[in-house]
């Protein structure tokens, strides 16, 4: 059984780019709702097991679609939230100096993501990456597909583009919705981490392993 995981602030915390309400049906619906059918999937499949990471590329081995959409939203959305950071933060210098060779500057990186998820088609999700070397770059990917850790690209931030991250409070704004997103809350010291990790082939963030009731 996967557990929903908590918010790492509190459901005021992301006013006004995100509202209470808007935040609360996110997690509280949406993130829980993936949650729930994945462990009731996975109920059905006994010989998938691991860790998330695992389930996810088992899902798409089968292949299981049910299985890897809910797998993947559940990664992607535990990622969102520890994404996102109350209190506005810059990157360190060594992020900056990428964000700088790949973007030219933290504006080009800011145009380039805002691009990405306001022009892609339908849901999704906008990343930012990097390689192990440190190269950088903005990608979006479709529905629930994910940017799982890979030999050589690891996942630094990543904003929904699902009309339920932004609808009630942006409407159909969703420009808007990623440069106020961008401006206001990307926690940069959660990127630093994951790009540290990725350029000294340290261990980036995993998803919490799923828990077992002992009879
Ligand atoms: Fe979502």
């Amino acid at each position: 059984m996967f557990a929903l995981p908590d918010l790492p602030y509190a459901p005021t915390a992301l006013e006004p780019v995100i509202s209470t309400n808007t935040l609360g049906f996110h997690h509280g619906k949406h993130h829980a709702g993936y949650v729930k059918t994945l462990n009731t999937r996975l109920a059905e499949l006994p010989g998938v097991t691991g860790t998330l990471e695992e389930i996810i590329r088992q899902a798409e081995e089968i292949p299981d679609a049910k299985l890897f959409n809910n797998a993947a939203q559940c990664w992607n959305h535990s990622f969102f939230w520890l994404s996102m950071a109350p209190k506005r933060q810059d990157p360190d210098a060594a992020l900056a100096k990428a964000i700088a060779a790949a973007f030219h500057d933290h504006a080009g990186l800011r145009k380039a993501f805002v691009a990405a998820g306001a022009g892609h088609f339908g849901s999704g999700w906008v990343w930012l990456m990097s390689d192990n070397h440190g190269a950088l770059s903005v990608i979006s990917t479709h529905d629930a597909k994910d940017m799982l850790p890979g030999v050589d690209s690891t996942p630094l931030l990543v904003c929904d583009l699902w009309e339920h991250a932004y609808y009630l409070d942006h409407q159909n704004d969703r420009a808007g919705f990623l440069a106020q997103w961008f401006d206001h809350l990307a926690d940069w010291t959660f990127a630093g981490r994951q790009f540290h990790a990725a350029v000294r082939n340290g261990l980036s963030w995993r998803h919490p392993r799923a828990f077992s009731f002992v009879e």
